[in-house]
């Protein structure tokens, strides 16, 4: 069986990163997208870890070349998704999670109707302002147009199928590894297995 995608956006500092690699680390048969971008590789991070870190020219033949499922300016930097690596990993019957913006996600539910579509939202817009700064990551001027576009991409919400409100930590790590497991046992994912435990009830 075909693995699930699993498209998580949120406004940048909504918390899906954190969430995400608690899912990843305490769930089985999950893989994460990593993604190419342009931005600056920040302390702490990895290539091919995080991302796939690219010069804005090698980005652009990724363009040219069609491997990218979706692509997005996000805040000044590019950032896209490879297809191939999205594609492998599903058909070997992993799930994967794509860490992606608004922009991204709305490009990806057209072209993946299946996709599993989850929103995480921070308690209020203050909350927001006072995590992304603390985290301490972007200069005083990418703070304010993050800021400034949450506005906008906050109202993603409507046309994702589960919103997670991320207050307390750990109730929203158990809601992300609900959803996935939730949506593991839809019985149209489980057609084979029931087929088999079918087979034992003939006479
Ligand atoms: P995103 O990946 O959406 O940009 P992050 O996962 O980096 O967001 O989270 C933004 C900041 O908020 C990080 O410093 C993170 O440690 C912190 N954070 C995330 N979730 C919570 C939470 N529930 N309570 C308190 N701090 C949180
Ligand atoms: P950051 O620079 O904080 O890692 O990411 C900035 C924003 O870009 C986040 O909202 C993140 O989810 C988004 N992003 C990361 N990878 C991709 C991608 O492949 N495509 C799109 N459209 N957005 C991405």
């Amino acid at each position: 069986m075909k693995g699930s995608l699993f498209i998580i956006s949120s406004p940048s500092g909504g918390g899906k990163g954190t969430l995400i690699r608690r899912a990843l680390a305490e769930l089985d048969n999950l893989r994460y997208s990593v993604s190419y971008t342009t931005r600056k590789m920040r302390e702490g991070e990895a290539d091919g870890v995080e991302y796939h870190f690219v010069s804005v020219g090698e980005f652009e033949e990724l363009m040219a070349d069609g491997d990218l499922l979706e692509y997005a300016l996000v805040h000044g930097n590019y950032y896209g998704t490879s297809k191939s690596q999205i594609e492998t990993a599903t058909a070997e019957g992993f799930d994967v999670i794509l860490e992606i913006d608004v922009q991204g996600a709305k490009i990806v539910r057209r072209k993946r109707e299946e996709a599993i579509n989850i929103f995480i939202l921070p308690p209020s817009f203050e909350v927001l302002a006072e995590r992304l700064k603390n985290r301490r990551t972007e200069t005083e001027d990418q703070l304010a147009i993050r800021l400034e576009n949450a506005r906008q991409e906050v109202m993603f919400y409507s046309s994702c199928d589960y919103i997670i409100v991320n207050d307390d930590l750990e109730t929203a790590v158990t809601d992300l590894k609900s959803i996935v497991r939730a949506e593991r046992v839809r019985r149209n994912r489980q057609m084979d297995t029931l087929r088999d435990i079918l087979t034992t009830f003939e006479s």
